[in-house]
């Protein structure tokens, strides 16, 4: 656990070497890690934090029998991905065993936005068309191709707005999108929702460039952990395919078991909604760089039939390969899907009973480990609470527990941890949100003239319990 440089000096190496725009987490106290294991991070001191936040080390922190087949595999071999090697074609098989039928071609890469850039090339090829319809405030990675479709990227500070090929439609958010549950249905929401992505194919095949494909997370984290109304995906899907073009599922941040009743969050909107393409990420490799997209034989031909080959050096390599697949034994050996669900269900559970006893949680939302609380001003007019969110992150970290918010007004606390979270940490987790937030009423009862400004408790001289909020243009946050 020896530590190099003192942690001063590590950040006064990162300011001089890393690139300003690379943003830490709680970049007014940053954390150094230097040790990990489970759900558990270690500062430099040797505190103990509780991870909520970690969706790339899946399986739990430096997983034993992961850091043993990495081990075990790079003092054997690991070269480029042009030679014949059975760790790839196996976990290939292994991996497409997971997903219906007909999505059975793998591209092995090496991040979710290189695994977005080349779906988009593929969908670009099958279809011949060129407009992309996105949700808005959605992310799907930092190449320029993907910024371009990334409305959380091209719509903040530095982005470039939307390219006239990009058709931007309002993600079925039920509790504050555009149409919400307080004057409709779920199923009225469904087809209200999918009838603004109708408009988008109309609109892009009047425009000339046709509908190329339809990104959307199967549910969308960056957003504020949306879940989409039954129905909704079943509509979306009919409506592109009609006007010629295909339909992706980002799993990126959701595949992989974390929504607990399936490997795939998409299968969680029934049987019949089968994507075109699929893009994965962050947990296939449990910290390790790898992730894929995975198509229809239909689709790869395409790309193969106009004859240009494709390579990439470090995609599927006998490392990568034998570490994704230990991950998937983890993943069964460990039932970690019926743990997910366990663990959601009961953590969802304490955030409702949370919800009983303090005014500032509005909705409590999501599945598995892929949960979110959303919280408000006022429950009548739904405004995000977005400074009071801030506050209870850093209060949350002070007492070692690490937690982030999200949504465009990044109000929504997004819970994401590795499943391996047990039922000791969602009590520590509950525990420490129910006294923050205790505490907040306490002090805003008590204190007339405190406001929470931009994260922190601060005295004014205002008789005034106005909360005043970043704009969410103001904040960076990690995604
Ligand atoms: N898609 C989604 C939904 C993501 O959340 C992310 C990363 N946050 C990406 C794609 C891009 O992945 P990467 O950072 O590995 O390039």
């Amino acid at each position: 656990d020896k530590e190099k440089l003192k942690k001063e000096d590590t950040l006064a190496l990162r300011r001089k070497h890393i690139g300003p725009s690379c943003k830490l987490f709680f970049k007014e106290d940053p954390l150094k890690i230097v040790r990990a294991s489970g759900c558990y991070m270690y500062d430099e001191e040797g505190r103990r934090y509780l991870d909520c936040i970690n969706n790339v080390c899946h399986v739990g922190h430096c997983h034993p029998h992961v850091v043993s087949a990495a081990t075990k595999q790079m003092a054997i071999l690991n070269t480029n991905s042009r030679f014949l090697h059975d760790n790839l074609v196996l976990y290939a098989q292994r991996l497409t065993s997971l997903f219906p039928e007909k999505l059975n071609v793998c591209y092995f890469v090496n991040s979710g936005s290189e695994a977005n850039d080349l779906a988009l090339r593929l969908a670009r090829t099958h279809t011949g068309n060129k407009d992309v319809i996105t949700l808005d405030h959605a992310y799907h990675g930092h190449v320029s191709s993907i910024i371009d479709i990334s409305p959380y990227k091209f719509n903040h500070p530095g982005g470039n707005g939307k390219p006239d090929w990009v058709h931007v439609v309002p993600v079925a958010d039920v509790y504050r999108g555009k149409y919400t549950d307080k004057d409709h249905t779920l199923e009225d929401l469904a087809t209200k929702y999918a009838d603004e992505v109708k408009q988008a194919c109309e609109a892009a095949t009047k425009q000339g460039g046709g509908v190329c494909i339809f990104y959307a997370e199967s549910m969308q984290s960056c957003g504020g952990q949306i879940v989409y109304p039954p129905g909704y995906l079943q509509q979306v899907f009919k409506h592109v395919r009609a006007a010629g073009g295909v339909c992706l599922a980002d799993e990126v941040q959701v595949g992989f078991g974390r929504v607990g009743s399936h490997m795939w969050a998409f299968q969680t909107h029934g049987p019949d909604v089968v994507p075109d393409i699929v893009t994965l990420g962050k947990p296939m490799g449990n910290g390790h760089p790898v992730s894929a997209v995975i198509t229809t034989r239909e689709i790869s031909d395409s790309f193969g039939a106009t004859g240009m080959e494709y390579f990439n050096t470090f995609g599927g390599n006998p490392v990568s390969a034998t570490i994704s697949n230990a991950v998937l034994d983890v993943i069964e050996n460990e039932k970690l899907l019926e743990h997910a669900t366990m663990i959601g269900n009961y953590l969802k559970q304490e955030f409702n009973r949370l919800k009983e006893k303090h005014m500032l949680i509005g909705d409590v939302r999501g599945q598995g480990m892929f949960l979110g609380v959303d919280l408000v001003k006022s429950r009548d007019t739904r405004e995000p609470a977005t400074a009071e969110a801030a506050f209870i992150n850093k209060r949350l970290k002070e007492q070692y527990v690490l937690l982030s918010a999200d949504g465009p007004y990044r109000n929504v606390l997004k819970f994401k941890s590795p499943l391996v979270f047990s039922l000791d940490d969602c009590k520590e987790l509950v525990d420490k949100l129910d006294n923050i937030m205790t505490e907040m009423e306490q002090a805003e009862k008590a204190a007339l003239g405190k406001v929470i400004v931009n994260g922190s408790v601060e005295h004014t001289n205002h008789q005034s319990q106005k909360v005043s909020n970043p704009s969410p243009n103001e904040i960076q946050v990690k995604v």
